[in-house]
């Protein structure tokens, strides 16, 4: 049922990517006016070929499926966030919402920008304690006495039933997410925690679509774990049709990467896979060696079509080009996003380095 693109190698990628998206329009010019567009666009990354685009180590992505627009997240830096929108002639202003993966500062400062053109729109969050999305707690958290005079006491010993807490973004439309919801019929956010030192208790949203071919899986950082996202992700519908987005395994080890993709291809049987962000340059070699043809190339300005039998486009090359490995590298480098660095150097005792 999926149909093979395979167009001629000396073709640009641009027209690649037209190619492509001509395939998952509608046949009829009428029909096409009215049909919503079923894609996702790569707004924010590291790598890419598309020349208007900026690169930037972070993720955003805006999912079109199921009738919806849906931002997933806002890149690293806010002017290139901004760039990147407008260089794509993407309109902020109509989304059906925006989902913000984590607290984590490359999934996140483009808000502000949105907030700027679309200020009222509604953005799911994760909830945590104290968290910068805002957070409230019943007063009767905290332990009373009542033989201080009220003066010393927290609001003169009389709190309101509800403490709030504030958010980083004022005014901003939150609905924070506290476990796994379906937010709209056949679109859930998947909340999983982070287990792993440096993120430990990270929440983590996912968006997990569920399409007449499968589940359309966009992940942001993958704290969670990418195996643990997958596994819940199958409890909607077993069937996981494509995942795009970071799978964190920027610094993982051999031997982690080739379990991960195993457990995606053999044991979950994921059928498409458009990697970016964290996933990390050794992962990206190893599913493009498992998936072939299936490993959809997700640079940022790509968008990957999601008509019904067409996931993107197919066999085109390697995972990723030279030119482009060494930005992806440059800013990997410069940033250090995970302190992977840091901590490799302390336990070598290379930290003077
Ligand atoms: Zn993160
Ligand atoms: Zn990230």
């Amino acid at each position: 049922m999926i149909r093979s693109l395979l167009p001629p190698s000396s073709l640009t990628m641009t027209a690649i990517t037209l190619l492509c998206l001509g395939v998952a329009l509608p046949a009829t010019g009428a029909a096409a006016a009215a049909e919503p567009k079923s894609q996702i666009t790569i707004l924010y990354d590291a790598f890419g070929t598309d020349a208007a685009m900026k690169k930037d180590w972070g993720f955003s992505a805006l999912v079109e499926v199921a009738g919806k627009r849906i931002l997933f997240d806002t890149g690293n830096d806010r002017d290139i966030f901004a760039a990147n929108v407008r260089a794509k002639g993407i309109d902020l202003s109509n989304l059906d919402f925006v989902v913000l993966s984590h607290r984590h500062s490359d999934h996140m400062a483009g808000l502000s920008y949105v907030l700027s053109v679309n200020p009222k729109v509604k953005i799911y969050a994760p909830r945590e304690g104290f968290g910068i999305f805002g957070s409230s707690l019943p007063s009767s958290f905290y332990r009373k006495d009542e033989s201080l005079p009220p003066q010393m006491r927290y609001y003169d010993g009389k709190p309101p039933e509800v403490m709030k807490f504030g958010a980083a973004w004022q005014r901003a439309n939150f609905e924070l997410i506290d476990k796994t919801t379906e937010i709209a019929p056949g679109i859930t956010l998947l909340a999983l925690l982070s287990d792993v030192p440096g993120t430990r208790e990270l929440k983590e949203l996912s968006l997990a679509v569920n399409t007449s071919d499968g589940v359309v899986l966009v992940v942001g950082c993958s704290h969670p774990g990418i195996e643990k996202i997958v596994e819940a992700a199958t409890a909607i519908n077993p069937k996981i049709r494509l995942i795009a987005g970071g799978f964190h395994l920027v610094a993982a080890t051999d031997e982690v990467i080739a379990k991960a993709v195993t457990t995606l291809k053999d044991t979950f049987k994921v059928e498409n896979i458009a990697p970016g962000h964290c996933t990390g340059e050794p992962t990206f070699a190893a599913l493009k060696r498992a998936y072939g043809d299936r490993y959809l190339y997700a640079g940022v300005g790509t968008s990957l079509p999601l008509g019904p039998g067409t996931v993107g486009r197919r066999g085109e090359g390697p995972a990723i080009q030279e030119d482009d490995l060494a930005t992806y590298r440059k800013l990997a480098q410069r940033e250090d996003p995970f302190g992977i660095r840091k901590a490799r150097n302390l336990r070598s005792g290379l930290s003077h380095l």
